[in-house]
């Protein structure tokens, strides 16, 4: 298909307004899959009624400790539900790569986040103080083996590292509140956009609370760490019951402390949106489809690129452009030269038949697998954990463990 089209910069560039007639190739890629749905009204109401139920599972092991924490009121029993309405996304799902991403997002909290921590229970290495109960793989945690990990991890690859693909607050908004995603076009206004930077007060109170984790315990600091987790636990809940009017991404927009230290990692680490100007029609896409409401080509036009601490790396835009004008760029583009991880490339990823991506398969579900097997081999000969911090603590010369 050609297609021709008369374009201006934006009135955000702040540059002299010109116009240009381009000629390019539009690719019937994926399009018109990514933009969001309308549901009606009782989908929306079943929804919510979830929303509760994960919230009360959290409130009976947090508050009430009620009902003797069973799998249906404990804090993994919103992995079961995202697992339960992830398998109707995935079905349901019209754009290939995020199929992808959703499979590989609920098998990653499936396994990682519900049946790890749930069946072999243990406490990471870690360098500070950390209440004495199971916290496994504990990201949000500093000094964890696995909050250092992910810290790597999201410098090479960026924030979608966890924002895309591994947490089950990604996970709850877009599998289970999905039905509240066209309520976004509010947040995806451009006053919003400057409502990002609410995230930063919530950072400040992460950054007190990291002070606190790696200081001894005392009155003081337990006090604050307990404060800090109820904060973050009752907005992380009370913004599902708010999704019916801002949508489903608003916690990660604008009220998420980990999101926000991850998004900071996207701007001074490789991850980034390569944007190609000659190309771009200006056709608006990759903003409609954008949840964190990110102005993507807007962006794009005055930067050359989009390197911005909210993209949470989902792909809808790289994957919709109709023009293949938007690429991501990471570790792999230093590695593999010549690599453009457009449109087309996230396109390739998910034909099984395609060279390497049985690889991948067998990789992903390889690794998941080992880490069962890990979480088993640790809790069964290690038990808690707290036996190897300790020798941990002794072999670097200073106490670790503060239990
Ligand atoms: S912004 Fe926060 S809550 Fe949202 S997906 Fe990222 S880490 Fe999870
Ligand atoms: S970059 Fe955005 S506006 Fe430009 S062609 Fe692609 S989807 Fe359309
Ligand atoms: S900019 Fe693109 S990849 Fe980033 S969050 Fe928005 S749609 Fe997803």
């Amino acid at each position: 298909m050609q297609g021709n089209k008369k374009t201006a910069t934006p009135d955000q560039s702040g540059q002299p307004e010109t116009t240009r007639v381009r000629t390019v190739r539009i690719m019937p890629v994926y399009h018109q899959r990514s933009e969001a749905g309308r549901y009606p009204l009782w989908m929306r109401w079943v929804v919510i009624l979830f929303f509760a139920w994960a919230f009360f599972g959290w409130l009976n092991e947090t508050w009430f400790f009620a009902f003797d924490t069973p799998l249906w009121l404990n804090r993994y029993t919103e992995c079961v539900i995202i697992l339960v309405f992830g398998t109707w996304r995935i079905v349901g799902e019209k754009n290939p790569y995020t199929r992808r991403r959703l499979i590989i997002l609920v098998a990653n909290v499936t396994v990682l986040w519900w049946l790890i921590p749930w069946l072999f229970p243990f406490i990471e290495p870690y360098l500070g103080y950390l209440g004495g109960f199971p916290v496994f793989p504990s990201l949000h945690t500093p000094g964890t083996l696995t909050f250092f990990v992910v810290l790597a991890t999201v410098f090479l690859f960026g924030r979608r590292i966890i924002c895309g693909f591994n947490c089950p607050c990604v996970g709850i908004r877009e599998v289970v509140g999905f039905p509240f995603r066209h309520k976004a076009h509010v947040p995806r206004s451009m006053r919003a956009w400057g409502f990002r930077h609410g995230k930063w007060i919530w950072f400040a109170l992460y950054l007190g609370a990291m002070l606190a984790m790696i200081r001894p315990a005392n009155n003081i600091t337990t006090a604050y760490l307990g404060f800090f987790a109820l904060a973050v636990g009752l907005t992380y809940y009370a913004s599902m019951f708010v999704a019916p009017w801002i949508g489903n991404r608003g916690y990660c927009r604008f009220l998420c402390p980990f999101g926000a230290t991850f998004g900071l990692l996207n701007k001074v680490g490789l991850f980034r949106i390569d944007y190609d100007a000659s190309t771009c029609i200006q056709c608006d896409k990759c903003v409609r489809v954008c949840d964190m409401g990110i102005p993507v080509w807007h962006l794009g036009e005055q930067h050359g690129r989009i390197k911005t601490t909210e993209c949470m790396g989902c792909g809808r835009c790289v994957s919709e452009c109709p023009t293949q004008s938007l690429a991501f760029f990471d570790i792999r583009n230093l590695i593999f030269w010549g690599r453009r991880q457009d449109g087309n490339y996230l396109k390739g990823l998910v034909a099984l038949k395609q060279s390497g991506n049985r690889w991948r398969l067998a990789v992903f579900v390889l690794s998941l697998v080992l880490a069962l097997m890990g979480g088993w081999y640790y809790s069964s000969r290690i038990g808690t954990g707290a036996e190897l911090i300790n020798q941990l603590g002794t072999l670097c010369g200073f106490p670790i463990a503060k239990w």
